[in-house]
């Protein structure tokens, strides 16, 4: 199927029963439709496929979207309404996770007599977007280009002064000047013992002599994400900082080593989650090693102990980012996202990965 554009494999994929979807959400509307907009909708029936925009779009979306009719809509009650009965719709399929409660009440009030049904479409689109196709790999490939420019460039800007935050903006401003439509998500730069949070926001820290620095950072071309982490230390790096980084590294080559199509995601993430608890790390290591990569940063497939029997399928992206977290010291990630193929993966962060003491 991955000939087909996505709205194709979405007409094909429509169950019984089901007349159309009703896809709303900004990044389910843009993997089918490859046109970014504040607003507009797609339906879709076995026969018909249609992007609905106002004014503002409509122009550059009949320029841009391919396969779909455009329709602009002054009142998107009355185009809707008069569409339901064209294409006698009666069960239309709609988004659970991308439309709020706010949104389903005025859809069913726009649309009376017609049956908006939830709890499919989500894993419809969940299961198309799963599998990349070569063109969306290449979108992938070049927003991973970017960031990884990005880290070239931002190494000789790290030295003891520079703030976390003027850190994360100059790479922002590295990889946007490139060509980045976008960053991937807020950058998370932190240094010294702010490196042990995960998740932490860039502040007005400055970099100091002996710090270790996790930067975790990515671009957006065409809607496509990347996604990259890499930790390098600042003037020295101690024995016990060196023993943490050298585990961390050790646990994303195993695991990277095992991906491929039919492995358990759970066994991809104790590949690395095996090599942490193995050097008595095995609590500092809070989160999944890893997660898809697509029209949105975080998406199915996920390698997590909590992913049950699924299995990985050959097109997947995910990344692959352990990391040990030492409350108020220090703490270390490295991540790469690699694409799966039937004997194993392509790693697609060509960045190196061996410590840098900057
Ligand atoms: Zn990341
Ligand atoms: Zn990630």
């Amino acid at each position: 199927m991955l000939h087909m554009r996505p709205i194709e494999r979405l007409m094909k994929s429509l169950p019984a029963g089901a007349d159309a979807a009703l896809v709303i959400s900004g990044h389910n509307r843009r993997y089918l439709t490859g046109f970014p907009s504040s607003a507009g909708l797609v339906l879709a029936t076995r026969e018909t496929a249609l992007f609905l925009t106002d004014f503002r779009y409509i122009e550059a979306a009949r320029r841009t979207v391919r396969g779909m009719e455009c329709v602009e809509y002054a009142s998107l009650r009355e185009t809707l309404s008069s569409l339901a009965e064209r294409l006698c719709l009666r069960c239309v399929l709609t988004e659970d996770e991308g439309m709020t409660v706010a949104e389903y009440r005025r859809f069913s009030e726009m649309l009376p007599g017609v049956e908006l049904r939830g709890g499919v479409l989500d894993g419809l689109l969940g299961g198309l977007r799963l599998i990349k196709s070569p063109e969306e790999l290449a979108n992938i490939k070049q927003a991973q280009a970017l960031t990884e420019y990005g880290f070239d460039h931002i190494l000789p800007y790290i030295r003891p002064g520079r703030t976390e935050r003027e850190i994360a903006l100059e790479l922002e401003f590295l990889i946007r000047k490139q060509g980045a439509e976008g960053v991937a998500f807020d950058f998370i730069v932190v240094s010294g013992a702010n490196s042990s949070l995960p998740h932490g926001v860039p502040g007005d820290k400055a970099v100091e002599k002996g710090d270790f620095v996790t930067m975790d950072f990515g671009a957006r071309v065409d809607g496509w994400h990347s996604d990259m982490t890499r930790t390098v230390a600042v003037g020295s790096c101690s024995p016990e900082q060196r023993w943490v980084y050298d585990t961390v590294l050790e646990a994303q080559r195993a695991a990277l080593s095992v991906l491929r199509a039919g492995l358990r995601c759970v066994d991809g993430d104790a590949a690395a989650r095996s090599v942490i608890e193995a050097a008595g790390y095995g609590g500092c290591f809070g989160h999944a090693t890893g997660h898809g990569v697509g029209v949105e940063i975080h998406e199915e497939p996920r390698l997590s102990p909590r992913s049950g029997e699924e299995v990985l399928q050959a097109g997947s992206v995910v990344t692959v980012e352990p990391g040990i977290y030492l409350p108020g010291r220090f703490g270390v990630r490295i991540e790469d996202m690699a694409s799966i193929t039937e004997d194993g993966c392509e790693n697609l962060t060509k960045s190196p990965k061996e410590l840098l003491i900057l």
